[in-house]
């Protein structure tokens, strides 16, 4: 594997929306890559399109990478020998960029309305013909545009070589050509001033020395754009590596309806950074595709761009959910438990205001553990530890069994349990067992009654070691409370 020297590399989230799962995949690429290679990862705002600006957007996906232990060397909060990294804050650089192509004959203003060019498109679709700008303000003169200057506000436009084609030698794609008379002479400055994607871009990426471009397929179009660009300058391009895209199980494009979009909804449904970092980095990358568990320390080591495929990721939840499964029962009990109470004070859950107490958690995450495939799945398993749970008293009645005999079980196992000089899992265990076969019992029917007396619930961790974690008052207590409730119930059922 070769580590290139030098690295730079950039996250250059637009804040239009979310952090998207397919987003913050090339986030991580880029910072496997600049970690690996012991080079820098900066992630710059590109919120030049004002229209579409979502508000809380960088936050949101600031706050994502953080979550995944993704840090950054350069950008917002931290700063940096390039900053601001935001475009919004870089304008004059761009318009004094775009200036010296239009003094070079590189770039013309344009003096187009919106109408003009959708007839001009609405003729070409008629006409079957190539759709796109037909440069009719390239061929001004100097004396006509001079004329126009005070005219309607014009954008900036980049004058495309007209024939022959442009060539990105791509690391994942390897060469790609594209004829350059289908495309258009692009808006580089537009009229409200801000600049384009393309300009801001290709500026940033020189000014800030990024050594290699590692961003979604889907902008794969704008290269042949940003070589020109590059070439328009004088400046040399970086390595480019475009990312497969991400499809749904079914082939189609990845959308909402496959499950939830941002990383963000995948941290509240209760999966571990440890799984989604893990998940994401398969995600168009693998080892020796069989490998499927990686740190994200092993990830440093073992990422490189001859590894990133060119076929499409296909995203697979099962493989997530299994993922994040995995990871929950590799966490210590003091981890689990402290993963389990931040994520409850983040997302606080129905069943309970959210607990604070650590040493009670990491005594009851290992018997909760096994049954967890996410985070969320813990709270209805462990709400007894933290408020009373009501229940029906006709659920403390097991099959096979009358209420007789259920408030028997109850008396009887208050009475063993009560007089056990320690309250072990295993001096409880060694108590009911025999106390089941003199009631004439099956395990499992004293087990349930007594369950459904601890804990109010039907399914819930295992007896033994949940009364221990209970303690012996409150597992008598809630005995206790049992037996009330089943008095008073059957003194009003008839029979
Ligand atoms: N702002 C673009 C985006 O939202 C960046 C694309 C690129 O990396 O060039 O993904």
């Amino acid at each position: 594997m070769t580590r290139p020297a030098n690295v730079r590399v950039r996250f250059a989230p637009s804040p239009t929306g979310g952090p998207h799962l397919g987003n913050i995949r090339t986030a991580l690429f880029n910072w496997l890559l600049a970690r690996g290679a012991g080079g820098a990862f900066m992630v710059r705002i590109e919120d030049t399109d004002q229209a579409r600006l979502v508000h809380g957007a960088v936050d949101e996906t600031l706050e994502a990478l953080r979550w995944l232990g993704i840090d950054w060397d350069e950008g917002p909060d931290v700063g940096g020998r390039h900053a601001p990294y935001y475009q919004s804050q870089r304008l004059d650089r761009y318009h004094a960029a775009a200036g010296n192509l239009m003094d070079a004959g590189k770039a013309y203003p344009c003096y187009c309305t919106p109408e003009r060019l959708q007839q001009m498109r609405a003729e070409q679709a008629r006409g079957k013909q190539h759709v796109g700008y037909d440069r009719r303000c390239r061929a001004l003169t100097a004396e006509e545009r001079r004329a126009r200057q005070d005219g309607a506000p014009s954008v900036v436009r980049f004058a495309m070589p007209k024939d022959g084609t442009t060539s990105l030698k791509d690391v994942v794609r390897g060469c790609v050509s594209f004829e350059n008379e289908l495309i258009d002479d692009f808006v580089l400055l537009k009229s409200d001033g801000f600049p384009t994607y393309h300009l801001a871009n290709v500026v940033d990426d020189h000014d800030m020395e990024i050594s290699h471009v590692l961003r979604a397929e889907e902008w794969l179009p704008s290269a042949p754009r940003h070589l020109r660009l590059y070439e328009a300058f004088g400046w040399t391009p970086p390595v480019f590596a475009h990312l497969p895209i991400i499809l749904a199980p079914d082939r189609s494009k990845l959308s909402k309806r496959h499950g939830a979009a941002t990383v963000t909804e995948y941290r509240e449904m209760g999966y571990l950074p440890q799984a989604m970092t893990n998940f994401l980095a398969l995600l168009g990358w693998s080892l020796d595709d069989r490998t499927e568990e990686f740190s994200a320390d092993e990830l440093i080591k073992a990422f490189s761009l001859e590894r990133v495929s060119r076929s499409p990721a296909v995203f697979d939840s099962d493989k997530l959910v299994w993922l994040n499964g995995h990871y929950i029962r590799r966490l210590t009990h003091r981890d689990l438990a402290e993963a389990l109470l931040d994520f409850w004070r983040r997302y606080p859950p129905a069943e309970f205001p959210p607990p604070r107490d650590l040493d009670l958690m990491t005594r009851i995450a290992p018997l909760v553990r096994e049954r967890l495939k996410t985070l969320r799945d813990a709270a209805p398993l462990v709400q007894f530890l933290f408020k009373k749970v009501d229940y029906d008293p006709s659920v403390l009645v097991q099959k096979r069994m009358d209420e007789a005999g259920a408030l028997d079980a109850l008396k009887q196992a208050r009475a063993v349990l009560g007089a056990l000089p320690s309250h072990d899992a295993a001096s409880i265990e060694g108590a009911l067992r025999p106390l089941a076969g003199k009631l004439g019992l099956k395990a499992g029917q004293l087990l349930g009654v007594l369950r459904v007396a601890a804990t109010g619930l039907k399914v819930a961790p295992p007896l033994f070691e949940t009364m221990e974690v209970l303690g012996r008052d409150r597992t008598l207590a809630a005995i206790d409370d049992a037996l009330d409730k089943l008095s008073a119930y059957s003194a009003i059922t008839p029979g």
